[in-house]
């Protein structure tokens, strides 16, 4: 026999008729009268736990929380696909216009003044660094949001 009462844990096992009851705890229970009440107050409570109704919503609760989530605009692989797609066709083309008009846009550069050249270049350039700083005013608010909230 067990010299010390049970455990909450040990008399909740015993009360539930586990098959994680130890033996030494079992035998306690055998001999020990307030041990016995405990669990016979224990198998009451589980009893009467067991008898109560599920609560149940009134309303419809998958459609409230979902109408609260923020859908994502799109799925990643989605756009993976779309960006692949725009890539490939694009490096399509200009093989294509490279294999077609090779030589023709040699021709145009190699015979035309340097600044020509670094006009031709200005746009795609300017573009460039628009770009850039579109994409750092975006992360700077993206980071604004991040430490007010
Ligand atoms: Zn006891």
């Amino acid at each position: 026999m067990k010299p010390t009462h049970l455990t909450d844990t040990e008399i909740q096992l015993y009360a539930l008729q586990s098959a994680d009851s130890n033996p030494a705890a079992l035998e306690h229970v055998r001999h020990c009268e307030s041990c016995q009440a405990r669990a016979r107050e224990y198998t009451l409570l589980f009893h009467a736990v067991g008898q109560q109704t599920r609560p149940a919503f009134d309303f419809d609760l998958p459609e409230v929380v979902m109408g609260h989530l923020v859908q994502p605009k799109a799925s990643p692989v989605g756009q993976l696909l779309i960006v692949s797609g725009i890539s490939f066709l694009s490096a399509a083309f200009l093989g294509t216009m490279v294999f077609l008009f090779g030589q023709q846009l040699l021709d145009l550069f190699s015979n035309r003044s340097q600044v020509v050249l670094y006009t031709a270049m200005a746009f795609p350039g300017a573009l460039t660094i628009l770009l850039v700083i579109e994409s750092y005013r975006e992360f700077q608010g993206k980071m604004k949001q991040l430490n007010f909230n």
